[in-house]
């Protein structure tokens, strides 16, 4: 079946509607509550030439776009899940992320707290720390700790309260998994935060920020999560700007055929939703991020030459 088949038998309106997007005509076109951010008046449109477009959050495209996005497939997979019977359900639909997630048991929290004591004096979790090229004092400030039944580094993941949500694991190899509230929640130092406010990607970004003396700083847990909660962060600490860390992250687009950078695209949508001035750091060229910039040599004035406005 050709994409066009696909989209005739597909129209866009009652794949929407049947994702629970809720549509109204509105100027010759239909208008309805973004199902991809969180908002109290309509910015979403659906358009009779079959696209969609929100102009809060930038979300764009076609019958096949809203399936690869809302199902988190590829481009072939949204075809032939569109080649299929005509769809009279679109089950999976990424909804702004929730804004209340349970913190961890008491019990669990203080078992890591334990872990983390236990560790932190030591030899090896000094070593740990050098060699991933960051400062002992940065492992010591997210509460880094080594689990065993994991073989992998634990970085807690916490709400915009700062509540532990879950868990971000790293292992030597640098396989990165999560367990509980991982695609939302944060990663945090346990210092202050201050007027001017840095948002990187991954816990190791975090960790070369404090090791370069930047301690006013979260992480997200990847390019397009955790979105919402460091906006909530943000608003929570007062913060008065915000500098958004943008990975060197580029993938193929299966579509298109074009290398996207997905670390920019993350960080671009962020800085569109977040309502503080925001600024853009990216990586020197040759470093995917902040960490491979830090191990290239990278010193607090190249950081910050680093950092460039938005263009509207
Ligand atoms: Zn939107």
């Amino acid at each position: 079946m050709t994409t066009d088949e696909i989209k005739s038998r597909n129209p866009l309106p009652a794949i929407l509607s049947a994702a629970g997007v809720a549509l109204l005509p509105k100027n010759g076109a239909l208008q309805a509550l973004c199902p991809f951010h969180s908002e109290k008046s309509p910015s979403f449109y659906a358009y009779p030439n079959q696209r969609y477009k929100c102009y809060g959050c930038g979300e764009a495209g076609d019958v096949i776009a809203f399936i690869q996005r809302t199902r988190n497939v590829t481009f072939r997979a949204a075809c032939d899940l569109l080649s299929g019977a005509p769809m009279s359900d679109v089950p999976i639909l990424i909804k702004a992320e929730p804004k209340i997630v349970e913190p961890i048991s008491e019990a669990v929290e203080s078992h890591h707290m334990k872990l983390f004591r236990e560790q932190e004096g030591t030899e090896s979790y000094a070593a740990a720390a050098k060699a991933l090229g960051v400062s002992v004092e940065s492992f010591r400030a997210v509460l880094a700790a080594w689990s065993e039944k994991q073989r992998a580094w634990m970085f807690p993941l916490r709400r915009s309260d700062g509540k532990i949500i879950g868990f971000r694991f790293r292992d030597t190899r640098g396989n990165k998994w999560s367990m509980a509230g991982g695609h939302s929640g944060l990663i945090m130092p346990r210092n202050k935060i201050g007027e001017e406010l840095w948002l990187c990607e991954g816990p190791t970004d975090l960790l070369a920020l404090l090791t370069l003396g930047i301690t006013s700083a979260v992480a997200r847990p990847s390019a397009f999560g955790g979105i919402q909660m460091a906006i909530d962060f943000a608003k929570r600490m007062n913060v008065g700007r915000v500098v958004i860390c943008a990975d060197a992250d580029r993938k193929l687009n299966e579509k298109t055929g074009e290398i996207e950078n997905v670390g920019l695209a993350g960080a671009m949508k962020l800085a569109r939703l977040i309502g503080i001035p925001a600024r853009l750091w990216q990586p020197p060229e040759g470093s995917k991020d902040v960490r491979a910039a830090l191990i290239g040599g990278m010193a607090f004035d190249k950081l910050i030459s680093g950092i460039s406005e938005i263009s509207p």
